[in-house]
C-alpha cells in the first residue's frame, strides 16, 4: 500500500504540517508504528532542549573566590557552586576527611553536593 501526504495537528504548537508520504516510508522501513505528533520545528527544538538538558552550561560566580565560572549543570537552589580550581581543592578535602575518618565523613560537604549536581 502507498502512503499519501497527510496533515498533522502538532500536539506541541498545534500548527499542521505534512507528514509526507516519503516521512511516512522512512518511518515505515523503521518500523515506526507512531506517527509524528510534533512539526518539524517542534521537534527540532525538544531535540534541542533534550541535548541542552545533557549540557547545560551555566554561568556563575565561584561560592569560594568569587569568580566567574560555567558549569555543566544548572545549580540547584542554595548549592554552592566552585569553580574549576576551587572544586578540585574541595574534592581534596573531601577525599581527605573520607580518606581518614569515613565514619564521620560530611557528605554535606559542599563537595558532595557538587558532585552530585555533577553526576544526575
Ligand atoms: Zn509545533
Ligand atoms: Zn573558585
Amino acid at each position: 500500500m502507498g502512503h499519501a501526504d497527510k496533515t498533522i495537528n502538532c500536539c506541541s504548537c498545534s500548527a499542521n504540517f505534512l507528514f509526507t508520504a516519503a516521512e511516512q516510508e522512512f518511518f515505515h522501513l523503521k518500523g515506526l508504528v507512531n506517527e509524528p505528533r510534533r512539526c518539524p520545528g517542534c521537534r527540532l527544538s525538544m531535540r534541542l532542549k533534550r541535548a541542552g538538558a545533557q549540557q547545560p552550561i551555566t554561568s556563575v560566580n565561584c561560592a569560594q573566590c568569587g569568580q566567574a565560572t560555567q558549569v555543566p549543570f544548572a545549580p540547584r537552589g542554595h548549592r554552592p557552586v566552585y569553580c574549576n580550581a576551587c572544586f578540585h581543592i574541595q574534592k581534596k578535602a573531601a577525599e581527605a576527611i573520607a580518606a581518614t575518618n569515613p565514619q564521620t565523613a560530611d557528605f554535606d560537604h559542599p563537595f558532595f553536593q557538587t558532585l552530585e549536581c555533577l553526576s544526575s
